[in-house]
């Protein structure tokens, strides 16, 4: 039987179907307990959408390998940050077209600085590399992601929004 680890791992992202929600970094663990398997998830940000069916997306396909028994469990804390995409996610990213997100802001614990000027860094074309583009949207296909148009190739592309 393959383990549930292996099962989980599989299990693909249902608003960015390229990446599993472990190259998301969504996936935290996965327990093999003597009488059902254990998955935690941190989900992208609370209220995703798509996190029912991450959930039953993960329960269905740990079910169909012989694990009868599945519990979810998500973690809010600490946050999900797009820094917990992995490099391979970052690839696959690129390789459909989708800008990968720069660094997160930075995070503090304390009261967040009141910032004046936008500190995002330039957001590159995926197609031709071109070194900034523009946003067009701030909402894409899914409320994570953003559309952008790149003024050298003139094509628009999505681009998965820092957080
Ligand atoms: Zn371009």
């Amino acid at each position: 039987m393959v383990t549930a680890a292996a099962v989980a791992a599989l299990v693909t992202d249902p608003e960015l179907p390229m990446l599993t929600l472990a190259d998301l970094g969504i996936l935290r663990s996965v327990e093999e307990l003597a009488d059902r398997v254990v998955v935690t998830i941190t989900p992208t940000y609370s209220g995703c959408p798509a996190l029912r069916t991450m959930r039953d997306d993960l329960a269905g396909a740990l079910r169909a390998a012989g694990h009868p028994r599945v519990e979810v469990r998500t973690v809010l804390s600490p946050a999900w940050t797009t820094d917990w995409i992995t490099p391979a996610g970052r690839d696959k990213l690129a390789a459909a077209g989708i800008s990968p997100p720069g660094p997160a802001p930075h995070r503090t614990a304390g009261p967040v600085p009141l910032t004046l000027f936008p500190v995002r860094p330039p957001v590159p074309c995926p197609r031709c590399r071109h070194g900034d583009t523009e946003e067009i949207t701030a909402f894409g296909a899914t409320a994570c992601r953003s559309l952008r148009r790149c003024p050298a190739c003139r094509e628009p592309f999505e681009h998965v929004k820092e957080i």
